[in-house]
């Protein structure tokens, strides 16, 4: 029974491992093009022509 449960644990484990590493790899700085591999924290903002994504840094500019 013990080991049922181990396994469920790592197989959700890993769905999860992979769905944050496919999403990572579109998020990324508008400006300057860093993203969460890089270890900037990306947001979303709305401009006047649309949506965009930026890092910490850049954020506070716009
Ligand atoms: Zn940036």
């Amino acid at each position: 029974m013990q080991g049922l449960k181990s396994t469920l644990m790592q197989d959700l484990c890993f769905k999860k491992t992979s769905e944050v590493k496919s999403s990572v790899t579109e998020v990324e700085c508008y400006i300057c093009g860093k993203g969460l591999q890089d270890g900037y924290r990306i947001t979303a903002k709305t401009l006047s022509n649309g949506m965009a994504l930026f890092c910490d840094v850049h954020y506070t500019l716009q």
